[in-house]
């Protein structure tokens, strides 16, 4: 075994060892169960910076193995840059979590209210019934209509809360795994770096809030493909994905849809804000000198189609379907424009 390994294996187990004692892997508890040797001042200044996060979770416990193994070494200056890495991502960590519990504790009153609503429809029947006149046929008409109608919310009622219950699972299960911006490699387009369909699925599962939907779709892909070649096809998809990027926050979901197809997700984000934002985005790219080779540069536009997506009324494929149906009228249009879906 090399020594690096061999350091490797040290920092694994003493980590694996505390956590089933159920200790803190502080720099202390490594120093009393080991010796001396696994405690230094950038390791507790890691360690505190660590402090507050889910320990259990594995990409904390690689960073906190790392930690002890570049100790171990005596690599200095590896445990300084380490350690900096870890504020970096401390500050996503703790800004995904907290992102997860508002909208955890958003669902949770959602689910008041509609439990609320619930109540109310039982007891306006209850009190229906208790006034009707079984002798009266109009009167009784009149309660079956009433029923009817109540029926039907109901319905509604009971499915919007399945659906909202199934989110705050899938919230749950995020939060207990401590995985909030957990993109797996299966997640993502190896092409562009963005979320691929099934990663922009899982994405839209770890957040119930509603917001804007932005379609995306390149202008005359082909014959920029047939002019230049495909490689620099690819190239120009790359760069686009870095543009859109550019306009997106933690919280968005960007992905690739199709070849030259995007779409984006705003949660919390207002009609009105997700046009400025498509038009921002529609100017960014026509104006865009794509270089792609020493001496040839292109332009190209993008038709975007965006709506207002209330997650509890619409479901994802009804409301990518409408976002569809509004880009083709950006590319009937005349292409490079926006066109909105009014509520
Ligand atoms: P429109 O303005 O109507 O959208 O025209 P278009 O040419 O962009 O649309 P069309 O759907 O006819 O063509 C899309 C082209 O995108 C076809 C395909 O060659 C190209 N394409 C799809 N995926 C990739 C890719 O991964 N790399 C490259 N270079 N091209 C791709
Ligand atoms: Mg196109
Ligand atoms: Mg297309």
């Amino acid at each position: 075994m090399s020594k690096k390994d061999d350091a490797h294996h040290k920092a694994r187990t003493a980590l694996s060892r505390l956590l089933a004692e159920g200790l803190a892997p502080t720099p202390e508890n490594y120093a009393l169960f080991y010796g001396p040797r696994y405690r230094s001042e950038l390791l507790e200044t890691a360690c505190a910076a660590l402090s507050g996060l889910f320990l259990e979770h594995p990409e904390i416990q690689t960073a906190l193995e790392r930690l002890q193994m570049l100790n171990l070494q005596g690599e200095r200056e590896a445990l300084q840059q380490h350690l900096q890495q870890i504020e970096t991502k401390k500050a996503h960590w703790l800004n995904a979590l907290t992102q997860l519990r508002q909208d955890f504790r958003k669902g949770v009153l959602f689910l008041e209210e509609q439990q609320q609503c619930c109540s109310q429809v039982v007891h306006s029947q209850q009190a229906l019934t208790q006034q009707v006149n079984p002798d009266s046929l109009e009167e009784l008409q009149a309660y079956h209509q009433n029923a009817t109608v109540a029926w039907t919310q109901m319905q509604n009622l009971t499915h919007t809360l399945s659906s909202q219950v199934l989110a705050l699972e899938n919230l749950l299960e995020a939060l207990e795994q401590g995985t909030p911006g957990g993109d797996s490699v299966a997640d993502m387009d190896p092409l562009t770096q963005l979320l691929n369909r099934r990663g922009f699925m899982n994405r839209l599962k770890r957040t119930l809030a509603s917001g804007v939907l932005l379609a995306l779709d390149l202008d005359y892909f082909k014959r920029l493909n047939d002019r230049y070649g495909h490689p620099a096809g690819d190239f120009v998809l790359k760069a686009v994905a870095e543009i859109l990027a550019s306009e997106c926050r933690t919280e968005d979901a960007l992905g690739r849809f199709g070849g030259e197809e995007f779409l984006m997700f705003f949660p919390g984000v207002s009609l009105r804000e997700g046009a400025k934002l498509a038009e921002r985005l529609r100017q960014k790219l026509s104006m865009h000198r794509f270089q792609v080779s020493d001496l040839e540069h292109l332009h190209l536009t993008a038709s975007l189609g965006l709506l207002y997506w209330d997650r509890a009324i619409t479901a994802f494929d009804e409301a990518y379907n409408q976002v569809d149906r509004t880009l083709y009228e950006a590319k009937h249009k005349g292409r490079n424009c926006v066109v909105i879906k009014e509520a």
